[in-house]
């Protein structure tokens, strides 16, 4: 079954032009989430799929949306070359108080950054029909995580958001009255996360084709924003 979903969502990147030049391996294993890819330059990819996802109806979208990386890599597009992501995360003055910490947070705004431009292809690949639920249940888990953590929690959690909403405004999946946009709203409000709209617009505004530099550009902002946001109190 994992083979089969794998050779459709091939065929269909072929079409598109971008299919895997470099050898893909696939694993399925038992892991916490629901897939990953690593890449060695010029060497190949191993993608990472967890037991559930194998044997739930998102299988081929998560291929199809680890292909996106996959097609991106290979492409050496900026968002997805680790150069950038240095050379941006260099530029940032972290506090001493934060710098145990942020690495992390950096590397998971980033990697949203990362989604965006997989997703593009894979959204194309696969469609749209079942975006609109996946990221809604990201925002609800999203709220509840933060409802009960810290402010890295909060922040991570107005990554998530941003994110969804960002992806889906991307793609015209977002409706002016999406119930979803009153839920980023309520979220704001209570976390205390001035720079919501703003990092959503980011996400969704995303160019491509985009330069190294513009990309270092927009990394830039987006850490510093979220750093920002880290440093304000919670409301
Ligand atoms: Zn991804």
């Amino acid at each position: 079954m994992v083979r089969r979903a794998y050779e459709s969502v091939q065929a269909a990147y072929a079409k598109l032009g971008v299919a895997p030049q470099w050898p893909v391996s696939l694993v399925v294993e038992n892991m916490e989430i629901m897939g990953a890819t690593q890449s060695r330059p010029g060497g190949g990819h191993l993608i990472h799929v967890s037991l559930r996802a194998a044997k739930s109806e998102m299988l081929a979208g998560l291929i199809a949306h680890e292909m996106g990386h996959i097609a991106r890599t290979e492409a050496r597009h900026p968002s997805h070359n680790p150069t950038i992501h240095d050379r941006a995360m260099a530029r940032l003055r972290v506090p001493p108080g934060f710098r145990r910490g942020f690495p992390r947070l950096a590397h998971n705004a980033i990697n949203h950054v990362e989604d965006i431009y997989a997703d593009d292809y894979a959204m194309t690949v696969i469609g749209t029909d079942r975006a609109h639920g996946f990221f809604a249940e990201w925002v609800g888990n999203a709220a509840s995580i933060a409802a009960a953590g810290t402010r890295w929690d909060e922040v991570a959690g107005a990554l998530d958001i941003a994110f969804s909403l960002g992806n889906l405004a991307r793609h015209r999946l977002l409706r002016a009255n999406d119930p979803l946009r009153r839920e980023a709203e309520t979220f704001a409000k209570t976390h205390g996360i001035e720079a919501l709209d703003a990092l959503t617009a980011l996400f969704r505004d995303l160019p491509d084709p985009v330069s190294d530099a513009e990309c270092e550009e927009i990394l830039v902002t987006l850490l510093e924003t979220t750093l920002r946001e880290l440093q304000r109190a919670s409301a």
